[in-house]
C-alpha cells in the first residue's frame, strides 16, 4: 500500500492490511477498510467504526446485508442438504426454476453460479442456436457486443473488451465478436449481418458508470435482432432484480430480451447464484453433457434464489428503488457545479462524475471513507452510489452530503 490516507490507520487495521498485502494477489486495491460485520445498509469495521454501503457488493446486497428472510432460508437449507451436484436432483431446484421462469417470463431456466459463469453460458447457447436453427455455417457465429460493456472476467469475455487493463497480457483472445458505439442504433444496424447470432448488451452499462442509453435504444437492438433473426441478449447482472425500480431494466423500458443473464442480487449476498433464462426455443438446444457446473443449481443457492424471488414477487425492492430516484437526484443536483461535473441516475444507481481538478474516483473515495460511507470509483473521474436498497431517504442524503463535503475539502 502506497497511498497515504488522512485518518492514522487502528493497530488492527494495519495488521490485517500487511496480511492482504502479503498473502492476497494483488488482483483488486481495496479500500483500506476492514469489515467484520453488516446489517441493513450499513457496514462495521474491526475498530468498531460504522459506514453506510454505498455500494452493496456491486448490487449483490440489494435487499440488505444479513436480510433476514434470506438468512433463514439458508439457515434452513444448511441443516437439510447443500449439493447434491446435478447428476441427481434435489428438491429446491424444480421450485427455483419455476419461480424465476415465471418472474422473468421466461419458459427455460440454466443455473450457474457467477455472473461471468452465465454469460459463457448466454454465449454458448447463442452459438449452438445460430448453428442448430438458425444454420449459420460451422464456426462462423458472430455476437455484437458493445464498447464500455463489462460483463465478467474469463478470457473468452475480456476478449470482446475495450478496457485495456482488463485485456491487456491475457491474450490470444477468443474470436467471433464485434464491437460496436453503445447507444448508436444506426452503428448496430451496420454491423448486423447473417452471421449474427446474437446481440449482448447492457440495459445500462454499469462498471462504465452507470451509462444510460439514449431513449428507443433498447428497441432498436430489438429492432435490428428481429431483422436480422439474431437473439436480444440482456445482460441484467447488475441492471436487474430491484436496483433501477423494476425486477428488469428491459421490462422498464419496454422490450423484451430473447436471454437474460442474471446474477448478483439473485443470490441475495449470501452465495453465488446465476442463471441465463430464456425460450424453450434457444436454452433447449443444449443437450446433456455439452455445459454444466459442479456447483450450478445447488440446493443452497437455489434456497436462497428461491426466497430472492420471492421477495421480487412482492415489489416492495423495486418500489423502494423508484421512489428514492428523486430523492438521489435532488441530492445529487446540489453537488453539480459544485465538484462533480455532472451524474447519471437510474432508480437507485448513480454515476458520478467528479472534476478531475478536484482528485481522482479513489482519493474521493478514501475521503468519503474518513466520513463513514464506502463508495467506489470506476474510471478515473467518476464514482458510484448503489448502497442497498433498505437505504432511507435521510440515509441517502447522508451518503451525498458527505460527499459534497469530500469534494470541498482535500482530506
Ligand atoms: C458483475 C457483472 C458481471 C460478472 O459477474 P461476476 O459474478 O463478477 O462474474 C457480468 N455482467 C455484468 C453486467 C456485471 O455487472
Amino acid at each position: 500500500m502506497t497511498e497515504t490516507t488522512p485518518r492514522a490507520v487502528s493497530a488492527r487495521t494495519a495488521a490485517a492490511l500487511r496480511v492482504e498485502d502479503a498473502w492476497l494477489a494483488h488482483n483488486y486495491a481495496p479500500l483500506p477498510v476492514v469489515i467484520s460485520a453488516g446489517d441493513g445498509a450499513w457496514l462495521t469495521d474491526v475498530d468498531g467504526n460504522r459506514y453506510l454501503d454505498g455500494l452493496a457488493a456491486y448490487s449483490a446486497v440489494n435487499f440488505g446485508h444479513g436480510n433476514p428472510r434470506l438468512v433463514e432460508a439458508a439457515r434452513r437449507q444448511l441443516e437439510r442438504v447443500t449439493l447434491t451436484s446435478r447428476a441427481f436432483m434435489n428438491d429446491r431446484l424444480g421450485p427455483f426454476a419455476e419461480r424465476l421462469a415465471a418472474l422473468a417470463g421466461a419458459e427455460l431456466v440454466l443455473p450457474m453460479n457467477t455472473g461471468a459463469e452465465a454469460v459463457e453460458t448466454a454465449i454458448k447457447a447463442a452459438r449452438a442456436w445460430g448453428y442448430r436453427v438458425k444454420g449459420v455455417p460451422a464456426d462462423r457465429a458472430t455476437i455484437v457486443v458493445a464498447r464500455g460493456n463489462f460483463h465478467g472476467r474469463t478470457t473468452t469475455i475480456v476478449s470482446f473488451s475495450d478496457d485495456p487493463v482488463a485485456r491487456d497480457d491475457f491474450g490470444p483472445f477468443t474470436p467471433g465478436f464485434r464491437s460496436v458505439d453503445y447507444g448508436d442504433a444506426a452503428a448496430l444496424d451496420a454491423a448486423m449481418d447473417e452471421t449474427v447470432v446474437a446481440v449482448l448488451i447492457e440495459p445500462i452499462q454499469g462498471e462504465a458508470g452507470v451509462v444510460i442509453p439514449p431513449p428507443g435504444y433498447l428497441q432498436a437492438v430489438r429492432a435490428a435482432c428481429d431483422r436480422f433473426g439474431a437473439l436480444f441478449i440482456a445482460d441484467e447482472i447488475q441492471s436487474g432484480l430491484g436496483r433501477t425500480g423494476a425486477t428488469f431494466e428491459t421490462a422498464r423500458v419496454g422490450v423484451r430480451p430473447d436471454l437474460m443473464t442474471l446474477g448478483k442480487a439473485l443470490g441475495g449476498g449470501i452465495v453465488p447464484v446465476s442463471a441465463v433464462v430464456g425460450p424453450a426455443a434457444v436454452l433447449g438446444v443444449l443437450r446433456p453433457g455439452e455445459h454444466g457446473s459442479t456447483f450450478g443449481g445447488n440446493a443452497l443457492a437455489a434456497a436462497v434464489g428461491t426466497e430472492v424471488v420471492a421477495i421480487l414477487e412482492e415489489g416492495t425492492f423495486q418500489a423502494r428503488a423508484a421512489a428514492a430516484e428523486p430523492v438521489l437526484r435532488a441530492a445529487l443536483d446540489g453537488l453539480v457545479g459544485h465538484g462533480a461535473l455532472g451524474y447519471r441516475v437510474a432508480g437507485l444507481w448513480a454515476g458520478i462524475d467528479i472534476d478531475p481538478a478536484l482528485g481522482t474516483g479513489r482519493d474521493i473515495c478514501l475521503r468519503m471513507m474518513e466520513r463513514g460511507v464506502l463508495m467506489k470509483d470506476t474510471h478515473g473521474s467518476t464514482v458510484r452510489f448503489a448502497p442497498p436498497l433498505v437505504v432511507t431517504d435521510d440515509e441517502i442524503g447522508f451518503a451525498i452530503e458527505q460527499l459534497g463535503d469530500a469534494l470541498r475539502t482535500r482530506n
